[in-house]
């Protein structure tokens, strides 16, 4: 494994190999702990293109906090909405807020939902519903991040003083916290030895199959701890009990004895094992922020003052407490590290719609975990988009039923040019099976149309050629062009010239 590891730094076709193999979490971890802190890096990046992992960069920001006003909560959410950052919900705060205000937890979270259209985040859930803690912990200043590691234990015994007896009323209100969710978040750092800190592994995954049965995507959280066994129980743990989205947690929680290089190999071993393609940080210093972002880190979550998220992230022993607004600085830090490409970074509304549409043409039962040839098609965030509000409002000229009934009509041809070579052409290709004879792929990266290729042939019996990045050449090579991006300004660019070339949007 070592070798193929190695090989797989430099040579993105050795990646490509090593994401159809099957792998344990034990032997990624002593592959990978066996690089330098570059190489771990390159490695990371590697798998964080498509479609060996989701190449966006974004924020998920929690906007809530115990002593929040109802009007602050809502305005920032509706600043999280208005520049595309998924909202983080700390169920407890959420409740919290409610009491104070004489409502229902369900009710306020059901109100957010109505003022926003971003994917909602869930977090702090248990077996009743939103968990709920005493005022000397919602209150904590981040006395743990402010000390620095090492964690021994919450100095506040914070999920052992949960209040059973509030999170028993809101029982009812349980299924429906989830429904209006996106995303379900539960934390397996009970099985890293931090049982002081997060609720039992039988409430996490009891938690995991109610987000499960109502179709959200599961994100588990799990700490750096020793860079070594500890990742390897929590990655064990959450693959197995098919999570989506790896959630890798530093600062304090980071025991090893080089941090930045554990940090590093921890992103770019989730990167190789995340069975969703997404992993993120929920936790890390300004200087794990980084190396964890040129190691393929795909999202930080952050937050406004009071949350704790606001200042989770971002700041460092010393300067990490409650109060602290880590939005902007996030932003500032993401904007440094990642290099913008197709998409902007942090990823912005229009790319939110972007994915929207790509999901709506390609239609959800397609999507992650559902595969064509080796590769997933989407990633998590194919899961969570359908349950948003975005979703219901985007549109699209075609879907990929459409195209399907074209070639029914005897509208397509035999030969067709699939222009950008990414998930939606995939599945227009296997839509198109038994229709059209011969498929040629172009892309503007070259990568991108040899592997897509590669793994639709590897599924399908039409002859499939890459066009060389030429769409000119592919077009005029085949009967029917289809544009397949869902970015406008990529779609408009590409049909341009293109006079009768079908686009999606
Ligand atoms: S921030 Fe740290 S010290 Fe404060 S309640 Fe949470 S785990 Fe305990």
């Amino acid at each position: 494994m070592y070798d193929l590891v190695k090989k797989a730094v430099l040579d993105p076709y050795a990646a490509w190999e090593l994401s159809k193999m099957d792998k344990s979490p034990a032997e990624i971890v002593e592959a990978v702990s066996r690089l330098d802190r570059d190489e771990a890096m390159k490695l990371g990046m590697n798998f964080k293109r498509f479609p060996l992992g989701c190449d966006l960069t974004e924020i998920l920001v929690g906007t809530c906090a115990s002593d929040l006003d109802k009007i602050d909560i809502l305005g920032n959410s509706i600043l999280s909405d208005s520049i595309g950052a998924s909202i983080h919900v700390c169920a407890y705060a959420f409740a919290d807020i409610a009491e104070a205000n004489g409502m229902r937890g369900i009710d306020l979270f059901r109100e957010v939902r109505e003022n926003t259209e971003v994917p909602l985040d869930l977090d702090h859930f248990g077996k009743f519903g939103p968990m709920r803690f005493p005022k000397d912990i919602t209150g904590c200043w981040g006395q743990c991040y402010n000390e620095g590691p090492p964690f021994d234990g919450c100095p506040r015994d914070r999920i052992h003083s949960r209040l059973i007896d509030k999170e028993e009323d809101a029982l009812g209100e349980k299924d429906e916290w989830i429904k209006l969710s996106s995303s379900v978040a539960i934390n397996l750092t009970c099985i890293q030895g931090a049982e002081g800190h997060a609720a039992p592994l039988d409430e996490a995954i009891e938690v995991a199959q109610l987000g499960k049965k109502y179709g959200k995507g599961i994100e588990a959280i799990m700490f750096v701890g020793d860079g070594y066994e500890d990742l390897i129980k929590g990655f064990t743990t959450a693959i197995d009990m098919g999570v989506d989205v790896f959630v890798i947690e530093g600062g304090p929680f980071n025991l090893a004895e080089n941090r930045l290089d554990a940090f590093a190999r921890a992103i770019a071993m989730a990167r190789i094992l995340v069975p969703g393609k997404i992993v993120v940080t929920n936790g890390a210093y300004e200087d794990e922020c980084r190396v964890g972002l040129r190691a393929g880190l795909n999202g930080i979550i952050t937050g406004f003052p009071k949350n704790h998220h606001g200042y989770m992230c971002g700041y460092s022993p010393g300067t990490a407490r409650r109060g602290k607004f880590g939005l902007p600085r996030i932003i500032r830090i993401i904007k440094e590290e990642v290099q913008e490409d197709l998409t902007k970074a942090p990823i912005q509304k229009d790319e939110l719609e972007s994915l929207a549409r790509a999901v709506k043409v390609v239609d959800p039962v397609n999507v992650y975990p559902r595969k064509i040839g080796f590769a997933p098609v989407g990633d998590a965030h194919w899961v969570c988009l359908p349950s948003t509000p975005i979703y219901e409002r985007v549109t699209v000229k075609r879907t990929v039923h459409d195209i399907r009934k074209m070639a029914e009509e005897g509208k397509i041809g035999d030969s067709i040019a699939l222009l950008g070579g990414r998930f939606a052409s995939w599945v227009i290709a296997k839509e198109l099976e038994g229709y059209v004879d011969q498929i040629t792929i172009s892309d503007i990266d070259p990568w991108v149309e040899k592997i897509s290729v590669e793994n639709l042939q590897s599924e399908l019996k039409a002859n499939i050629y890459t066009g060389n990045s030429d769409d000119n050449a592919a077009y005029k090579n085949s009967e029917t062009a289809i544009v397949c991006t869902t970015i406008p300004s990529i779609s408009n660019k590409i049909s341009k010239n293109l006079n009768d070339a079908i686009t999606l949007i």
